[in-house]
């Protein structure tokens, strides 16, 4: 129905978006590197970008698949003129599913003109992802002094078509300076490793089980009895355990603690992507409606969460990953419950950063924006095509694009990933 009404109101096509397959090229294309004088990245990147097999350039030539600027050494104002000056020229040049990069230093951690300089590259990157056309897209990432060797697997994410849907992010790395250790195969960073998704049955869980699985975790696939039949068939194909719990039973915790300790040791990612929708607008919803969204969204991850960490379940550099919503942060008509449960989430990372990092693991969230699940294709169709069409990027993304996100937070090399939030949402205007 969409196919054929969208043609008829004129609306262009949206770009193909180049996603990740085993075994493709890194780039379709060089990669153009530049830096403000006295950046203190440039020189770790090209090794990096290099490990990852992508040609690096230091002069325009011609067409770029990237183009990735140190802007660390912006330490006034006047010096934004450097960014300027680097992509005006070459800003064209940008090929389809391109990628423009930023790296600058967190504002929080610098001090007046610097401050100041490095928080105004946000209004550049921003503007950069509205302007860019043809599925490409723009992120800043901040990186704390101490962490510049701690970037890799952020620049591999954020370079490769594995971030496909993700567009106009900002994200920080090393805000408390942590040592990254590189996977012994970048092809499969989870080896070894025991992940819990939670509703996995369907939808995104089950892409996040995949995408972790083919990373090579062992992958313990949870969802409610109902689901039980879809549980076992995802858990089958991505070669892992199947657990039906309903996480909001007061005994979940205890029994998941128990489950991943007597079958597995321990678990080291626990990915919270359970969650439910119960829209009415405020005036019409029931104390249940209230009530059930935010145990499953919010109170059972917290209480899963703390019985995890007081029993050292969760192990050493293990990862927590919370999945919130671009309702979350502009909320919604009808979604009273659902927005607070899921910035909520925000919170849940906001507060659990520091003790992730005490406790030697990190915790971050993902907030998807219009992704084409069942849950969006019950949408009326005129709201779901503005749901698609409203973002830089004209489309809905594809649940693949969330666990994408999420395999960047879980590999190992992202120990100093910490307390982010980064949307999957193809930069929706949407509380932008
Ligand atoms: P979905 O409804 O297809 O899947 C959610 C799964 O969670 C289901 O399999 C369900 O059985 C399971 N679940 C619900 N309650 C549970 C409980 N008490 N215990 C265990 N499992 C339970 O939804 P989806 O679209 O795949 O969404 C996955 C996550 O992404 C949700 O947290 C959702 O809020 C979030 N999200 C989705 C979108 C989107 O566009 N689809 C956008 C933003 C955020």
């Amino acid at each position: 129905m969409g196919k054929f009404v969208v043609p008829k109101l004129g609306l262009p096509n949206p770009a193909t978006l180049r996603r990740y397959k085993p075994g493709q090229p890194a780039l379709e294309g060089p990669a153009l590197l530049g830096a403000a004088p006295g950046g203190r990245l440039e020189k770790v990147i090209e090794a990096q970008l290099h490990r990852a097999d992508i040609d690096v350039v230091s002069t325009p030539a011609g067409k770029h698949a990237a183009l990735v600027f140190d802007a660390t050494g912006v330490k006034d104002p006047k010096q934004l003129r450097e960014v300027y000056d680097f992509f005006h020229p070459v800003i064209r040049s940008v090929g389809p599913s391109g990628r423009v990069v930023v790296l600058g230093t967190p504002p929080e951690l610098a001090e007046g003109h610097e401050r100041i300089a490095q928080r105004a590259l946000e209004g550049f990157v921003r503007s950069v992802g509205k302007e860019l056309k043809r599925g490409a897209t723009a992120q800043l990432v901040y990186v704390a002094e101490g962490a510049e060797e701690a970037t890799e697997s952020t620049l591999r994410f954020l370079l490769s078509s594995k971030s496909a849907f993700v567009d106009a992010q900002v994200i920080r790395v090393g805000t408390e300076t942590k040592t990254a250790t590189a996977p012994a195969d970048w092809a499969k960073p989870l080896d070894g490793k025991v992940a819990l998704v939670t509703g996995a049955s369907r939808g995104i869980g089950a892409a996040i089980a995949e995408v972790l699985g083919r990373d090579g975790a062992h992958v313990v696939a949870l969802d409610i009895p109902a689901q039980g039949a879809d549980l076992s068939k995802v858990a089958n194909k991505v070669g892992g355990s199947a657990l039906q719990l309903d996480i909001t039973a007061a005994d979940a915790p205890e029994k998941l603690a128990e489950y991943l300790t007597t079958r597995h040791g321990g678990v080291d990612i626990v990915v919270h992507n359970a969650g439910i929708t119960r829209d009415k607008t405020l005036g019409n919803m029931t104390e249940g409606g209230w009530d059930s969204v935010i145990a499953v969204n919010l109170a059972s991850q917290l209480a899963v969460n703390e019985k995890l960490l007081a029993d050292k379940v969760l192990r050493e550099n293990g990862r927590i990953i919370g999945v919130s919503s671009i309702a979350g942060i502009a909320g919604n008509v009808g979604q009273t419950n659902y927005a607070t449960s899921k910035a909520g989430v925000i919170g849940m990372v906001n507060d659990g950063a520091p003790k992730l990092a005490e406790y030697g693991g990190t915790i971050n969230a993902v907030a998807p924006g219009f992704i084409e699940t069942k849950m969006t294709a019950a949408v009326p169709l005129f709201i779901r095509e503005a749901g698609r069409r409203l973002s830089s990027l004209g489309q809905g993304g594809l649940p693949v694009d969330v666990a994408e996100t999420i395999a960047w937070y879980a590999n190992p090399a992202s120990a100093a990933v910490n307390g982010n939030v980064v949307r999957v949402c193809g930069q929706a205007l949407l509380g932008a």
